[in-house]
């Protein structure tokens, strides 16, 4: 690992006017960004702590819902008295989430700015599209595709070329990035209607959690909607009717420490015996965390059974376009979705 600056600012406006420039970053619990760091995918010199911010951590009541700090750990996450009811889907996703060290160690923040798990971003002997040393994707021809989309890789937006350029082929035709995005929270916190509250040169704002996640077609070099300078101090959770439920469930390779290959964050309330207020949020199958809708509008005003579960789980992989070697995430899917639905059925508090 290359010889950094660690700086520890102790006010936002302090780390901010660090974070403008293209060399710093920011560091919470560190345990995503020392990996990039360490393995050369990563190469900045200054690293702005922000663990000495006042009024970053905790979990407190507000406006009838939650108010959770950026730097609250993922341990805090899953072991908070706060997290019960309809909030629960993220104490259990929480809880899912690598392992107790680096649940300890990880934070909301972290967790939500994380950046990809394909195997080439991650290594700094491939370039790619992403990493911006190279104009090509070779985790898309590989067999290494746990960890990339089966909703298509988002075009490139076409590249101003110069005129000595003129007669290549450009990025955008050929592929884009079909890295998916790997946080466990964020799926939970768009099926709750979070907002993400975010700091910066520019003063604070509001995103839902839903448009604070950004694809390659915005910037195939990003993953969120910060801009430099900014980072992001509090989620939001607003009130939500105190008989909705959610669930959030993720297949991953193995059963201890591992990211979700696909998962799902499902939740209704029971409405004399019919799904109301849907909302199911698929993650890890495409470059950002979405809503799926078109599962939703199945679910909606319908009674739960296994029969109306299977017509979901179908929906929700209806305009899927799995790479050669990602198929079986569909199956992944199918399932993490009939079961859900199911379960919360069966258990309306799956999780305490
Ligand atoms: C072995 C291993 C297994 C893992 N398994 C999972 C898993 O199963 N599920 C999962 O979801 N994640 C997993 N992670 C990813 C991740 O490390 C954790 O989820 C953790 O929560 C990240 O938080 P952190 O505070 O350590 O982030 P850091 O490493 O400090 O930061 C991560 C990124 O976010 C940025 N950042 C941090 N805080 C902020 C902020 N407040 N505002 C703006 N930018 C910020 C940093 O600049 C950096 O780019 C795993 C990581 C490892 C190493
Ligand atoms: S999927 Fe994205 S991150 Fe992975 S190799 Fe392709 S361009 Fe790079």
């Amino acid at each position: 690992m290359r010889p950094v600056t660690f700086i520890e600012p102790a006010s936002i406006g302090e780390a901010s006017k660090v974070l403008a420039a293209p060399d710093a970053t920011a560091i919470a619990g560190g345990s995503d960004l020392l990996d990039e760091l360490k393995e050369g995918t990563a190469a900045f010199t200054r690293l702005v702590s922000l663990a000495g911010i006042e009024g970053l951590r905790g979990i407190e009541a507000h406006e009838g819902g939650l108010r959770i700090g950026a730097l609250t750990t993922v341990w805090e996450l899953e072991t908070s008295s706060l997290l019960t009811g309809p909030y629960a889907m993220l104490a259990e996703a929480a809880r899912g989430v690598a392992t107790p060290e680096l649940r300890h160690q990880g934070t909301l923040g972290g967790n939500l700015c994380q950046r990809p798990r394909c195997y080439f971003y991650r290594n700094a002997l491939t370039p790619c599209f992403k990493k911006g040393d190279g104009d090509g994707c070779p985790a898309a021809e590989s067999p290494y595709q746990n960890y990339l989309s089966v909703f298509g890789g988002e075009p490139l937006p076409p590249a101003p070329s110069p005129p000595e350029e003129r007669g290549r082929t450009p990025a955008s035709a050929v592929g884009g990035c079909y890295a998916t995005h790997a946080s466990d929270l964020a799926p939970p916190l768009i099926a709750l209607d979070a907002r993400i509250v975010i700091e910066g040169p520019s003063g604070i704002r509001e995103l839902p959690a839903a448009a604070f996640f950004t694809g390659p077609e915005v910037d195939v070099r990003r993953e969120n909607a910060l801009h430099p300078g900014e980072i992001v101090t509090h989620v939001i959770l607003p009130p939500v009717s105190p008989g909705w439920r959610g669930l959030y469930s993720k297949a991953r390779e193995r059963t201890a420490g591992d990211f979700a290959i696909a998962s799902a964050a499902i939740g209704y309330e029971l409405v004399d015996g019919r799904m109301t207020g849907v909302r199911v949020v698929l993650g890890a199958v495409a470059a950002t965390p979405f809503r799926s809708t078109a599962v939703e509008a199945v679910l909606e005003g319908r009674a739960p059974s296994e029969d109306v579960a299977a017509s979901a789980a179908e929906a929700a992989v209806a305009r899927a376009s799995p790479l050669e070697h990602n198929g079986f995430k569909l199956d992944l899917l199918r399932a993490l979705i009939s079961r859900g639905v199911m379960r919360l059925a069966e258990h309306r508090n799956p999780s305490p």
